[in-house]
């Protein structure tokens, strides 16, 4: 096992990576009161489910299992959630476990932080995604019909238990999904990371176990620094969101149903680092290099027929990220160094933006 700490002013915590950690970790010892209920999904629960209660057998432990889908982000599945937990007795000193991916961890998070004006939280994330990104860091949501993760809140987890060996279960595309955000953190702050990760594209993508774990690492390592540094997004925290505005712009045009946040993505960041290199801010080469790279994961480098420069433009300006009429994106100054800006030519976008409808 492997851990790494998140410090934070107010409270740190830990993350604990290695295989078969659900059936090994002393998970009871990290419960503050005597409560605790796990929030998984439907998929999850016939699989993982019980190794985690069976750990904490002498606790009152509840359950629920969720319908399992992005869809089901919402505020009325919130509602089960305050339901079940004071149809218990909950009191204030209750931990909930959120047992799943993004979709889970986000939702229970945002439970936890309201549940009697907050109560303690536990990650155990299942895919990829959760495992690198999302479990990390205290941004917890759900999302409201007019916009994805609009109601939420900052409320960081009191432990993360990242057990590898659930990926086996984990469907091909999932992983790649997840793959797409652990690059992410080559290209903005860890240069020798994405020459490792160059070299170890079929590897990871066969699921090879000390690969896989060491990518987990040290995407945590890299969303850890980056989260101490600043918890409540002032700055540069924003920079995990590279290819983020161009991916948001297709997960919109495509519906939120076609293509996995990790692929619309993956297919961002490549936008994003021909934008910088439009710009003459990193070799053209890495072009070549990162789309190697995500054809070796099966993931898109094409943007959907159905889009168009004007379509792009005219979706980005509905990120949050126009401040004063300009698209403020996130680029890359050379390899392992990005920046936020919306000092650019705009000239630039509208070549990068060409080059790929
Ligand atoms: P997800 O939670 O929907 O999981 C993907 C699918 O895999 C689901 O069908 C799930 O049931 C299944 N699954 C999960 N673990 C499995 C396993 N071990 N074996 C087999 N099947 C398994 O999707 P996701 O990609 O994990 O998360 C996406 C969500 O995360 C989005 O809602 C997004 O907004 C959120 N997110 C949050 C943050 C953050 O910082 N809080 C960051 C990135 C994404
Ligand atoms: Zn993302």
């Amino acid at each position: 096992m492997r851990t790494l700490q998140v410090a934070l002013a107010e409270r740190s915590y830990d993350i604990h990576i290695g295989a078969g950690l659900l059936s090994t970790f002393p998970l009871a010892d990290k419960v503050r009161g005597n409560q605790v209920m796990v929030v998984t999904n439907e998929t999850i629960a016939p699989l993982y489910l019980e190794a985690v209660t069976s750990r904490l057998s002498h606790l009152q432990c509840d359950t629920l299992v969720l319908p399992d889908g992005e869809k089901f982000k919402t505020l009325e599945t919130l509602e089960r959630i305050f339901d079940a937990l004071m149809a218990r007795g909950h009191s204030r000193t209750t931990t909930l476990i959120a047992l799943g991916g993004g979709v889970v961890g986000d939702m229970v998070g945002f439970a936890a932080a309201c549940y009697q004006r907050g109560v303690d939280f536990i990650q155990v994330p299942t895919t990829l995604l959760a495992q690198v990104d999302s479990s990390v860091g205290g941004k917890t949501a759900v999302n409201h019909p007019r916009g994805k993760n609009m109601i939420g809140a900052f409320h960081q987890p009191s432990l993360v238990l990242i057990d590898t060996d659930v990926l086996d279960t984990l469907p091909e595309r999932e992983l790649a999904a997840g793959l797409a955000e652990v690059v992410k953190y080559g290209l903005i702050r860890d240069p020798a990371f994405y020459a490792w990760l160059e070299t170890r594209s079929a590897k990871l993508l066969s699921r090879d176990r000390e690969a896989l774990s060491e990518a987990i690492y040290r995407s945590c390592l890299n969303k850890a620094e980056v989260v101490a540094d600043d918890e409540t997004e002032q700055g540069n925290r924003a920079l995990l969101n590279l290819g983020h505005t161009f991916g948001h712009a297709i997960e919109t045009a495509t519906g939120y149903s076609e293509w996995l946040h990790g692929e619309a993505v993956a297919t961002g960041m490549l936008m994003a680092v021909h934008l910088s290199a439009e710009l003459g801010w990193v070799e053209s080469d890495l072009i070549g290099r990162l789309r190697d790279q995500l054809h070796a994961w099966k993931l898109p480098t094409a943007v959907p027929s159905s889009m168009t420069p004007a379509r792009f433009m005219e979706l980005m300006a509905l990120d949050k990220k126009v401040q004063n009429g300009r698209l403020r994106l996130v680029l890359l100054r050379a390899l392992g160094e990005a920046v936020v800006t919306a000092d650019y030519d705009p000239q630039a976008l509208q070549r990068t933006l060409e080059a790929f409808c």
